[in-house]
């Protein structure tokens, strides 16, 4: 077996199958072994029954006390029994799952693992998971994996492909030497791959978590390497010289730039007129104003006779640019495009066409903006919005359209300076620390679910003043079936629960662009009152007539992910109220959410949530929300960055990870 063959020539994977893995993105073995569980259950001792607490998942051991009820309740046909212990009783409910009838009898000892609910005084486990007792206690040993999942798809099969992969795994070669591996206490690849997917114990896993976080950074320094040498003092055939035209510019602004902004362009400007092609990285925190500064330098760049391009992650963020930068630009004669996916060939066409001529000035759009057929006239700048939501080399493909191009970047992925350095070594940065003036701070709450009706009142009455609100819906799974299901029956929910008149839609991964751009359109018109939907709300939004954020089991989110969510409110002159409901109520999770009322400072956010983050989090939570990595975070494995670059200059190239048939880790290439 090679890493690069098909996943159907795995031993029990068929078309079928094959297409639920292709929906997850996963086609061949190396993708499947590249595709980590997001969690691993393991089963403790069982616990006494009076001792198992309200939405916690345990094992009980216990013995049938009743006999086997199905029943048909609407469309659902439910299976329930009662099991005790000598310490108290606990109800069993299965959903559409008659067979059990003939599994289980009055008087049989079964261990139950679940997690307990109390229901009219009574505690029910829903689904639970059973065992003989002999058989449960061979499984306590071993950690089980649970991959992401689709339709079609359980998590048995997954495990089992995996297994079949071992084979592939124990030929990868590793690419560091064996005696930086010891030095360093690195461990080997192979042995990283396979623990991964089934670890011994912890210890291991935890090992084999630094060891491939390790990768994807080496990875990650390797390519940004290469960007390095083919940037490096590039000489400018773009002068921008506009200094006087971008301060009248700049005056003409309804508002004072703050002084973060100034700097960044003042930097810009001087990088742009220097004998140096720019590489600048732009750092602010969300709600900063960073799009200004962009525009600012478009603008600069387009009175100089050049072309300009903008280049965000999503349509509905390239739409909203679009118009923005229209409006800004229409009085001074500057043409602006825009440039997506769901465009009709006819227009791409067009588009493409008045790119060549040089009719438009500033392209703005997806990836799309990158193909080759996109040629410009002249292209002076090149700018990224959210850039952490791309891949190196997405970026240096559009660094390559034209002839070198300036770059501009822009981020608002809170990473201490220190590590900013490292992760982006080709670039100069410019930090914009504060936020514009007048912005009244946001209020925040941390609360219990008993709080959400009173949380949904309080939504209506802000809606009734003529304000919007955006809800993160919970989270019951994060594979993708799940997820449209959650958002579709919380969106029915909330329209109940809210006064008629109050118009709630969602929004979610699984529609198509088109969709999501006209939901978004009306929710920026004001028309939609309620926006519901996963974390995939579109990053750097704007609508500043929002005011309430409401985020659902803001307890499996990383601070630092919930204050960029945050950052969609508060982006006007109103006042804005962001709700967390936690959903777990633990000591650690209050106090940890705890550390967002306090602080709105993103950096001190994404640290003191490193803190108090306890040893049970294999993976962390993923802090910065972004894709660069699949598994590595800048913070959890803050000292597998540093590792990663001091081998990197020690070794410099002779170390290439794509030697070791590494051909996919988890950034986006
Ligand atoms: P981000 O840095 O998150 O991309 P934006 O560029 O979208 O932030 O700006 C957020 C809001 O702040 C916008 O409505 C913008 O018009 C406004 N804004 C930007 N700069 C200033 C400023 N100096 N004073 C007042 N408002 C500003
Ligand atoms: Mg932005």
């Amino acid at each position: 077996m090679q890493l690069t063959d098909n996943i159907t020539t795995i031993k029990g994977i068929g078309e079928k199958t094959a297409a639920s893995f292709a929906r997850l993105g996963i086609h061949t073995v190396n993708d499947l072994i590249h595709t980590y569980p997001r969690n691993y259950l393991t089963y403790g001792e069982p616990i006494d029954i009076r001792d198992a607490a309200q939405g916690e998942r345990c094992a009980v051991c216990a013995i049938i006390s009743s006999y086997v009820d199905v029943r048909q309740v609407r469309s659902l046909k439910l299976t329930t029994m009662t099991v005790k212990d000598s310490t108290g009783s606990l109800k069993l409910t299965w959903f559409n799952s008659p067979f059990l009838k003939n599994v289980f009898h009055k008087g049989e000892t079964y261990v139950f693992v679940g997690t307990v609910k109390i229901k009219n005084n009574m505690r029910v486990m829903e689904m639970p998971e059973y065992y003989k007792p002999g058989v449960y206690e061979s499984m306590r040993q071993e950690m089980q994996p649970v991959y992401p999942l689709t339709k079609g798809l359980s998590n048995k099969t997954f495990q089992k492909a995996i297994m079949s992969t071992r084979q592939a795994i124990y030929k990868i070669d590793d690419y560091i030497p064996e005696d930086v591996l010891r030095e360093n206490e690195l461990m080997e690849i192979s042995e990283a791959y396979e623990n991964i997917h089934f670890p011994m114990n912890e210890g291991v896993l935890r090992n084999a978590i630094k060891r491939l976080a390790f990768d994807e950074f080496y990875k990650f320094l390797y390519d940004m390497n290469v960007l390095k040498k083919e940037n490096i003092k590039q000489e400018n055939v773009h002068k921008v010289v506009q200094g006087k035209a971008v301060a009248d510019f700049v005056d003409e602004l309804p508002y004072k730039l703050t002084k973060g902004q100034a700097e960044a362009i003042e930097d810009i400007l001087a990088d742009m007129g220097s004998d140096n092609v720019m590489n600048r990285l732009i750092q602010g925190d969300v709600g900063s104003g960073k799009t200004i500064v962009a525009a600012t330098a478009l603008y600069a760049c387009v009175k100089e006779g050049f072309q300009g391009v903008l280049m965000v992650p999503t349509e509905v963020l390239a739409k909203q640019h679009f118009d923005e930068l229209s409006q800004l630009f229409k009085k001074f004669g500057i043409k602006v495009a825009n440039l997506v996916g769901s465009l009709s060939l006819k227009e791409k066409r067009k588009v493409y066409e008045d790119v060549k001529n040089g009719e438009v000035d500033i392209l703005i759009g997806t990836h799309a903006v990158i193909e080759e057929k996109v040629e410009f006239r002249d292209l002076g700048l090149v700018v990224t919005d959210e850039q952490h939501r791309f891949g190196v080399n997405q970026r240096k493909k559009l660094a390559n359209k034209g002839t070198f191009p300036h770059v501009l970047l822009m981020s608002a992925t809170p990473i201490p300076r220190t590590l900013a350095i490292i992760m982006y070594a080709d670039l100069d940065i410019s930090v914009i620390s504060e936020l514009p003036k007048g912005r009244k701070p946001i209020k925040n709450c941390v609360v219990g679910t008993n709080y959400r009706n009173t949380a949904y009142n309080f939504i209506a009455r802000e809606v009734s003043e003529g304000n919007q609100v955006y809800v993160i819906c919970p989270m019951v799974d994060e594979s993708d079936t799940l997820d449209v299901t959650n958002v579709t029956e919380y969106t029915d929910t909330l329209r109940a629960a809210l006064p008629l008149g109050i118009r709630v839609e969602m929004l979610h991964g699984q529609m198509s662009p088109t969709d999501k751009n006209s939901i978004m359109e009306e929710f920026l018109l004001g028309n939609i009152h309620v926006l519901v939907s996963t974390t995939v709300i579109e990053v750097g939004i704007n609508n500043p007539n929002a005011t309430v954020m409401m985020v659902e089991n803001a307890e499996r989110f990383g601070l630092a992910q919930l204050h960029q969510l945050r950052g969609r409110v508060g982006r006007g002159s109103k006042q804005s109220y962001c709700i967390f409901i936690n959903g777990k109520e633990s000591k650690e999770s209050t106090e940890r959410l705890q550390v967002l009322e306090n602080s709105n400072d993103g950096f001190f956010i994404a640290g003191e949530d490193l803190k108090l983050r306890g040893p049970g989090d294999f993976f962390g939570i993923r802090q910065s929300g972004d894709v660069i990595f699949n598994l590595a975070d800048i913070y959890n494995h803050a000292d597998m960055l540093k590792l990663a670059q001091d081998i990197m200059k020690k070794y410099g190239e002779k170390l290439s990870p794509s030697d070791a048939n590494l051909m996919q880790l988890g950034y986006i290439l």
